[in-house]
């Protein structure tokens, strides 16, 4: 197969669990992947692609670890040259790179600016020489294939972007590229590629819980407890660990005890309204005490803050955003803007852990802290066969699947088949260049028009579908309640919701607002305001029964309100905020409401 090219395979299926889980207990598989995070998504479609029988299982929702919770980044990370990782931030730039070209409708450049303040119209000479060297640094390492150079902005033009900032003391400021993407779509993307492309079988909602291993220990399979059925058996030639920061507990399973070779370090984003810190780019703010720094990424109608990098030792599962967390982001966004952000302008949060690899004894870290700990990955295969690819980043997935399905095909003890997936386009990317980013898919007489066709609308759909987008607004063809807001205030569209159920496999209430679409990330309390309703459109989809739709909701809203609560913020929605829709737990009667037909 030619690279780039996109070749229906001939078993490629629909993206169905319950077809998925049923192929999963007759096939036999080449590659069995343990985890559904960007890692294993990655591996998946570069094992499919080279033509390898493969399966995914994820034991939540594909990207419900750490892929759904970063700051969204796709890039070179300048910080990094400042600890001398220049082989790794050349990596990370060409990655950077495919990902433009290889899904454009998902990832998208994104200009930077490092404000530089000062007192008495001076700035720090040695500090501006030192981002002005880590800049010409970041541009010829491979930054400058994004077809801009950094440059020197004045006062004025820093103030434009930033106009908050505090003006006393912003004296000037650079501005130079990277590029962001929405982390759980693009593993979506990554992993309906696999599936719809190339003849993988994936399913979430499926843990492994045990190994299997033929006569002589060699791992030829894993025991999975699918939610909603009984346990059963997965052949496979291959396993491979893909499951992040919990990839030691799969190890364990494989080698009979926890090695604890990944340490997790927590980082929690926030969220406020753009009035609150408007900004129409990204921008890096200096936490001074603590030689790092956050960044501030204007996301829509919203703007985020983050991320902090500290050590957890706490159940992998639930990392908690603290109160002392969200003090950190807003004293560092605070030293520099003079509209200070309070607890009370917070919309959403999210809290996620980094794989990151444990120092190895002999080989140093630069310090203990957990933010000097390398972004790198490594691959390993274990003495029963079980290949585990653990550290990492989103940024380079692609790369740390192609080394993982090499070191897959050394078990298979077949010769290396080349990896074809430098420029291999995901679905929604289309055939020509920036095609579907540009014209979104959208037929000007569907019903987006009837909707009000705001080019906003179109531009939001068409970065989160590209070229897929018709099939989404054809949900709406004969009914148009289905182009009412999913959440009061977001762009969401009900359609998305019921697409997320019937294409993309979405099973549960968390699936749809906290991954399908981010609108718990976006506004959690108003998230939680319309679990109900989301239960009773998606619930007659997924086969529930009304109590089981008023569960699901309950359920979704109780959690949210307690992460709110933990974080010391109020869980309610502020006075005069949008009544939330089914408040009174009424799923059944706004099943009756809203169902589409
Ligand atoms: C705060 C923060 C900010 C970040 N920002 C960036 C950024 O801007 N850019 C960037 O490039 N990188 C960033 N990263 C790093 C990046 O997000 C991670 O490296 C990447 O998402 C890890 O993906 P993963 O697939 O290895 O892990 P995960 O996404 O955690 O996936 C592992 C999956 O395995 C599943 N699993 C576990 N056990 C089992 C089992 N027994 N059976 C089945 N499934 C199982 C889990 O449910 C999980 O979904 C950030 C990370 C954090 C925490």
């Amino acid at each position: 197969m030619s690279n780039g090219a996109r070749v229906a395979a001939p078993n490629a299926g629909r993206f169905h669990r319950a077809d998925a889980l049923a192929r999963l207990a007759e096939e036999q598989f080449d590659v069995l992947v343990i985890g559904g995070g960007i890692t294993g998504a990655g591996v998946a479609l570069d094992a499919a692609s080279r033509g390898l029988r493969t399966a995914l299982v994820e034991k939540d929702d594909f990207a419900s670890g750490t892929s759904s919770k970063s700051s969204k980044l796709i890039h070179g990370g300048l910080r990094y040259l400042q600890q001398r990782e220049y082989r790794l931030v050349y990596e990370n730039l060409a990655e950077r790179q495919r990902l433009l070209d290889n899904a454009p409708h998902l990832v998208s450049p994104l200009p930077f600016l490092i404000p530089l303040f000062g007192r008495g119209g001076m700035v720090n000479r040695s500090v501006a020489r030192v981002y002005r060297t880590a800049l010409w640094l970041y541009d010829l390492t491979g930054g400058m294939r994004i077809g801009r150079r950094h440059e020197k902005v004045t006062r004025e033009q820093a103030l434009a972007h930033m106009p908050t900032l505090d003006a006393d003391r912003l004296v000037a400021g650079f501005l130079y590229w990277d590029a962001s993407a929405d982390d759980a779509r693009l593993t979506l993307a990554v992993v309906r590629t696999a599936v719809l492309d190339h003849g993988a079988v994936a399913a979430n909602h499926t843990p492994a819980v045990a190994l299997t291993t033929d006569s002589r220990g060699k791992v030829l399979g894993a025991r999975v407890a699918p939610d909603g059925m009984a346990p059963f058996e997965i052949r496979a030639s291959v396993v491979v660990n893909a499951a992040g920061v919990w990839s030691d507990e799969v190890r364990s399973l494989d080698e009979g005890h926890n090695p604890h070779s990944i340490r997790p370090a927590k980082g929690i984003h926030i969220t406020v309204p753009r009035q609150v810190f408007p900004c129409d780019i990204a921008a890096v703010v200096p936490v001074r005490e603590d030689h790092r720094s956050i960044f501030v990424v204007s996301w829509g109608d919203q703007v985020y803050l983050g991320t902090t990098d500290t050590e957890w030792d706490g159940p992998l599962d639930d990392p908690s955003c603290l109160p002392e967390d969200i003090d950190y982001i807003l004293a560092a966004a605070n030293a520099v803007t003079t509209r200070p952000i309070s607890r009370t302008d917070i919309t959403g949060m999210w809290t996620g852990l980094r794989p990151l690899l444990a120092p190895v004894e002999g080989r140093h870290a630069l310090s203990e802290r957990t933010s000097d700990l390398s972004r790198r990955h490594t691959v390993r295969t274990s003495d029963r066969g079980m290949v585990t690819v653990t550290g990492g980043k989103l940024t380079t997935y692609r790369k740390m699947a192609q080394d993982t399905v090499d070191a897959v095909c050394k078990v298979l003890g077949r010769r290396t088949i080349p990896c074809v997936t430098k420029g291999l386009r995901l679905r929604g990317a289309g055939e020509g260049p920036h095609a579907p980013a540009r014209a979104g898919g959208i037929d000007p007489d569907g019903p987006m028009h009837m909707a009000g066709g705001a080019a906003s609308l179109a531009r939001h759909l068409a970065g989160r579908y590209g070229t897929e987008t018709p099939d989404v607004l054809a949900l709406a063809h004969g009914h148009p309640e289905l182009l009412d807001p999913l959440v009061p205030g977001l762009q969401y569209l009900r359609a998305e919701a019921l697409y997320a159920v019937r294409e993309e496999m979405a099973c549960t209430v968390a699936d749809v607002l906290d991954r399908r679409t981010r609108a718990s990330l976006r506004d959690a309390r108003g998230a939680a305001g319309v679990a109900a309703g989301v239960a009773a459109l998606i619930g007659p989809e997924l086969g529930w029964d009304g109590d089981r739709m008023d569960a699901e909701a309950t359920a979704y809203g109780n959690s949210l309100r307690a992460q709110l609560a933990r974080a010391g913020l109020d869980p309610q929605p502020a006075a005069g905020g949008p009544a939330p829709e089914g408040a009174d737990g009424a799923a059944g009667s706004a099943a009756r409401a809203s169902e589409p037909g």
